[in-house]
């Protein structure tokens, strides 16, 4: 048999390798692009009503995102999660390799309102000295830190992240406690005086690396000064009162709510000085580029996304200079009846594709 005859037998014989060899050398280089991308966390965060509806592991997966994170209360996150189509969503994120993690307000269920009756000193003071049940909870009180700790660490067991990130905030955007204890300190530091306690508790008894997010939001955008965050705590910045047709270098730029005057440039300052207190390199931006709840004024029918890319591009690199590897959005009402009204989803390709592929602008 001479050489040429020998052709058919020795591609039969090494084409097989061959394939093995090409496929591997694909992933190498796709693993590569994923750990050569900036942004470590490119994430969405998604109510379980989206969650429920469409199948946003393989969506996620496919315009280059890391992470998919479940939104509102913990009580009504875990009764999704436990449900069939919650285990469902966990097992396609594992398919898919998307990391799950959980943004949650949460006093209300940490807390629980009907615990009043028993002792109401463990609740928040308000402006005219009363102790009322309505939001969040007295963070001097011992035996009230002491229940949403026991309770921040029995949903850990159920609402598990991935990532040993976690996210249990105060109560959306209303007051802390004004009793004589908690009155000399700001909303962002009565946060963080709870936020370290439940990190302890969490390292404690569910994960000695667990970390917990300290969000900077509404009454908390100001950074804590006499309380310092304990090891594990990271910051969440959430500028909700931006406008997302000017990009953050518009520092003049104000928002779309007539209330809230606060600028860009504002907004920017607030975010370095929470900088100095919490590092950068652990820090994560919750954004609204893509919360369509947002835009609809948190009511349905969901409108259509005003999508700027060009705005977000140069936020991006706004926040990739001052060191933040972590980004997600809202995408809250982007579900299986938002699709059918408006299925053009290039923005979420667009958004995905951008962190990914994100390079430094000159
Ligand atoms: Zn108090």
């Amino acid at each position: 048999m001479n050489y040429i005859n020998r052709i058919p037998f020795l591609w039969k014989s090494f084409a097989p390798i061959l394939l093995v060899l090409l496929i591997a050398i694909s992933c190498s280089q796709q693993t590569e692009r994923q750990e050569a991308s900036h942004f470590k966390t490119r994430g969405l965060v998604l109510d379980v009503n989206d969650l429920s509806t469409v199948d946003w592991p393989r969506r996620a997966k496919e315009a280059g995102l890391t992470t998919l994170a479940t939104h509102i209360t913990p009580s009504q996150v875990s009764e999704f999660i436990q449900s069939e189509r919650g285990q469902q969503f966990l097992e396609e994120c594992k398919t898919y390799g998307i990391e799950v993690e959980h943004e949650l307000h949460s006093m209300g269920d940490l807390l629980p309102r009907n615990l009043f009756e028993e002792d109401s000193t463990m609740f928040r003071m308000n402006e005219e000295g009363k102790r009322v049940a309505d939001y969040n909870l007295c963070v001097h009180s011992e035996k009230a830190v002491k229940i949403v700790c026991d309770n921040a660490v029995k949903y850990a067991k159920i609402l598990t992240p991935t990532t040993g990130r976690y996210f249990y905030w105060i109560d959306d955007a209303v007051p802390m406690c004004q009793c004589p204890e908690c009155s000399p300190y700001s909303d962002s530091e009565q946060a963080l005086l709870l936020e370290n306690a439940i990190v302890n508790a969490l390292r404690k008894e569910v994960d000695p690396k667990a970390m917990l997010a300290h969000l900077a939001y509404v009454n908390t955008l100001e950074p804590p000064v006499k309380v310092k965050p304990a090891a594990g705590i990271f910051l969440e910045f959430a500028p909700i009162y931006r406008r997302w047709d000017k990009s953050l270098l518009d520092t003049g730029a104000t928002g779309w709510n007539a209330q809230q005057t606060i600028t860009h440039g504002e907004h920017l300052r607030l975010l370095d000085e929470n900088l100095k207190v919490f590092p950068a390199e652990t820090a994560q931006v919750l954004e609204y580029w893509l919360d369509v709840s947002l835009f609809s004024g948190w009511k349905k029918p969901a409108v259509a996304l005003p999508w700027h890319n060009q705005v977000f591009q140069e936020d991006i690199d706004v926040y990739a200079k001052r060191g933040i590897k972590h980004i997600t959005s809202f995408g809250v009402y982007i579900d299986d009846q938002f699709i059918e009204n408006f299925p053009d989803l290039t923005f979420l390709k667009e958004y995905g594709k951008g962190l990914e592929n994100y390079q430094p602008a000159q």
